[in-house]
């Protein structure tokens, strides 16, 4: 079944509730290999959706929605993480604007433009110990199914179970890219908080498709 804006207004809210009750998480992730912001800047910002959410009119589609998340994110989340999932959720909605509802190809061409958006600002190749290393697998995962004719809920659920495994091949790296790379070596062991929230997001949004 394809998804609706239902779907969309779902998985933020569950946005909002994950972020939330991993914030202590993400803090401690970012506080080991980078500022310990993290998961504050992540609950504020979705937070911040939360009260925007009801602002809604009616008549949205799957992309406003996004776009909403977008504006609020780069409004209210700060340091690296904003800008890049503002610019995650800003490409991902253009991507399927006026849709009422997503089928498999659309759900693939949403997470791709989430994942070339934060390439696009970020400059993060795979690897570098980035949230670009959980969206990466997730967005091949989701495109090999598709291929094979997966419903969109399962292209979401390929696409969440990567992006984890993706957070967790972080934990070896050395980072290139943002507040740990300053660390040399010394990152190696850690998970990259980013690659974390981004791995929960996606949870969140097959999650919710399955419902
Ligand atoms: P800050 O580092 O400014 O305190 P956050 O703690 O909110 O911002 O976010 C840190 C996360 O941002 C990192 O864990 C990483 O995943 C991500 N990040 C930082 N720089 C980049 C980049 N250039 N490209 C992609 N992701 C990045
Ligand atoms: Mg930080
Ligand atoms: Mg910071």
């Amino acid at each position: 079944m394809n998804l609706s804006v239902t779907w969309a207004e779902a998985w933020i809210r569950q946005c909002v509730d994950v972020i939330a009750d991993h914030r202590v998480e993400l803090i401690t992730l970012d506080r080991d290999i980078g500022d310990g912001d993290h998961g504050e800047n992540m609950d504020r910002g979705f937070q911040a959706v939360l009260g925007k959410l009801d602002t809604l009119p009616a008549e949205s589609v799957p992309g406003d929605v996004l776009k909403l998340v977008a504006t609020t994110l780069i409004s209210t989340v700060g340091g690296a993480a904003g800008p890049l999932y503002g610019t995650a959720f800003l490409k991902a909605a253009v991507a399927v604007a006026g849709k009422p509802d997503l089928d498999g190809a659309a759900v693939v061409a949403l997470l791709t433009a989430a994942r070339d958006g934060i390439v696009l600002r970020g400059k993060a190749e795979s690897g570098d110990k980035t949230m670009v290393d959980a969206w990466t697998p997730a967005v091949d995962a989701a495109a090999a199914a598709e291929r094979a004719g997966a419903t969109p809920v399962a292209i979401l659920v390929e696409a969440a179970d990567a992006a984890e495994a993706g957070a967790v091949a972080t934990e070896p790296l050395v980072a290139r890219k943002g507040r740990a790379s300053y660390l040399g070596e010394r990152a190696i062991g850690h998970r990259d908080p980013g690659a974390q929230s981004s791995a929960l997001l996606l949870r969140a949004a097959a999650e919710t498709a399955e419902r």
